[in-house]
């Protein structure tokens, strides 16, 4: 097959921002090379077959040189679906007009596709459009990189020019050159009065903005001790920020929520817009036990009722039934009870629809199942090692049951460790856990309970609850019900009653 090589502009960091073409571009690469700079979520969207492959920031060692990647692109273009992704536009300071170049005259086949460069993209959202009528009607991009003084030999920038011709003036890669950069402009005869702003890590939950004039932002900027990447923003555009910035004004801004779940990624990061970083790890890895199940479903035609404890244990039945060759036809006519809504919902998902939802397992579910007179034989999926107070009130009310182990959890200590030195590097806000094996593994892996002080505990449920309090640490949240939006949305709710308190 014909290969053919896409340049494509992730977006400036937030991940919401690549575009619609972008992300379908990306969602059928067989190799992903992306630039240091692109939001790692963007890379879970690639297929799990896909190579991926990023650039490292030093343009040193592997794939570090512009002559390595192209050759890359050249070779791997020739056969292969490639996505080049850059941050921000390919084609704005992306050196992407040099890889295209190198394709062209390769003659292997390319696209581009242009994303939301960050020139647009930090100022909108510090609250300064870059254009405002009455203000501002010519903007310039430039670079930073150029600014030195004397000039480097072969610098393309008129910087009198850029200085006179343009109302905004927008700098890349300028917190390095910041004070080539000012004195340039102050000696083009903008005034030290004019405001200027920086935006550091524009889009992104650490975003910060410096709001300064050209004759203090030098000072101010070391003070702050800004670091790359951030623009910036020169111009009178600067002040329309105090009436509209919104991103940064938004009540949990700054706060951060680490939610401690297997399904943790099913929750969408943009659902809810009150700032807050939501940082989803999956603690333990989910393993299906095929072997318990397809022997227990060896009589499924026997079966009258099947109560699924969790999402977890629907995939595992339909993975099962799915190695026996049958579909969700081998379940009609048998009853099904589904304990949660997230596991109601995954029945539906596979074209089955739950004759009972309940928002707890144990005696209460067995006491609705007894109330409404289903008869055994009945399975009972749920995890190796799970709670028995279903089985058992089923058990001795005379029907009869089999309970299946139907999936295992095990640590995921690779995860856990990223979540805990992220946690002791910069504390989380808020954490939810939503299980009581994975609060156990969270701690071990943590190690010292005490790093949690000042940090918001919620549980999803009694059971979770009951393990945390149990090492000693106070449980502030838990949702009415035990479910994963609900501890997310509570955990906001706290968070936001806290802050106001301070
Ligand atoms: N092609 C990219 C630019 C690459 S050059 C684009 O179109 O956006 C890298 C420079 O871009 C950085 O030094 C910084 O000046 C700017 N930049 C990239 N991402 C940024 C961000 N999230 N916030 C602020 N500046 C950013």
């Amino acid at each position: 097959m014909a290969g053919k090589v896409y340049l494509v502009g992730a977006g400036p960091g937030d991940p919401g921002l690549i575009t619609v073409r972008g992300l379908a571009c990306l969602r059928r690469a067989e190799l992903v090379i992306a630039d240091h700079l692109v939001n790692p979520a963007l890379l879970d969207e690639a297929p799990l077959a896909a190579e991926v492959i990023v650039r490292p920031e030093r343009r040193s060692g592997p794939y570090g040189a512009q002559e390595e990647i192209n050759r890359l692109l050249v070779e791997r273009g020739r056969s292969q679906l490639v996505v080049r992704l850059k941050g921000g536009d390919p084609f704005v300071f992306g050196r992407g007009g040099e890889e295209a170049e190198a394709l062209a005259a390769a003659n292997i086949a390319f696209e581009v596709v242009p994303g939301v460069t960050a020139a647009i993209a930090a100022p909108a959202y510090a609250g300064i459009p870059v254009t405002h009528r009455g203000l501002s009607g010519v903007v310039a991009f430039a670079t930073g990189h150029e600014a030195e003084d004397p000039p480097r030999p072969g610098s393309r920038i008129d910087w009198d020019a850029v200085a006179r011709g343009a109302g905004t003036l927008v700098l890349y890669m300028s917190v390095n050159r910041l004070g080539e950069v000012v004195r340039r402009l102050l000696a083009a005869g903008r005034s030290p009065d004019e405001p200027v702003a920086i935006v550091e890590r524009g889009t992104l939950p650490g975003q910060r903005t410096l709001e300064a004039t050209l004759g203090t932002i030098v000072a101010r900027a070391a003070e702050a001790e800004l670091r790359p990447p951030a623009l910036t923003i020169v111009g009178e555009v600067v002040r329309l920020r105090e009436k509209i910035a919104w991103f940064d004004r938004r009540p949990l801004f700054g706060r951060s929520i680490l939610l401690l779940a297997t399904r943790a990624g099913e929750l969408a990061p943009g659902d809810e817009d009150d700032g807050a970083e939501l940082v989803t790890v999956s603690p333990l890895q989910v393993v299906p036990r095929f072997s318990a199940i397809k022997q227990a479903l060896g009589k499924l035609d026997e079966l009258r009722a099947i109560a699924l404890a969790s999402v977890h244990a629907v995939d595992a039945l339909f993975g099962a039934l799915t190695a026996l060759g049958r579909d969700a036809r081998a379940l009609a006519g048998i009853k099904l009870a589904a304990i949660g809504e997230a596991t109601a919902r995954r029945l539906e998902e596979r074209g089955v629809t739950a004759d009972l939802i309940a928002t707890q397992g144990g005696a209460a579910l067995a006491e609705e199942i007894l109330g409404a007179g289903w008869s055994g034989p009945m399975l009972v999926a749920r995890a190796l090692a799970g709670r028995e107070e279903l089985s058992e009130a089923l058990g001795r009310a005379g029907l009869a049951v089999t309970v299946i182990d139907a999936y295992e959890t095990v640590a995921d200590s690779a995860a856990l460790g990223r979540a805990a030195r992220r946690h002791r590097l910069r504390p989380f806000d808020a954490i939810g856990f939503a299980s009581p094996k994975g609060a156990r593994a969270f701690l071990e892996v943590l190690g010292a309970t005490r790093l949690l002080d000042g940090t918001l505990l919620g549980a999803i449920g009694e059971t979770t609850r009951a393990a945390l309090v149990e090492a000693g640490l106070t449980v502030e949240v838990m949702p009415a019900h035990p479910e994963l939006a609900a501890l997310s949305s509570e955990l906001r709710r706290a968070l936001a009653a806290r802050s106001k308190l301070k």
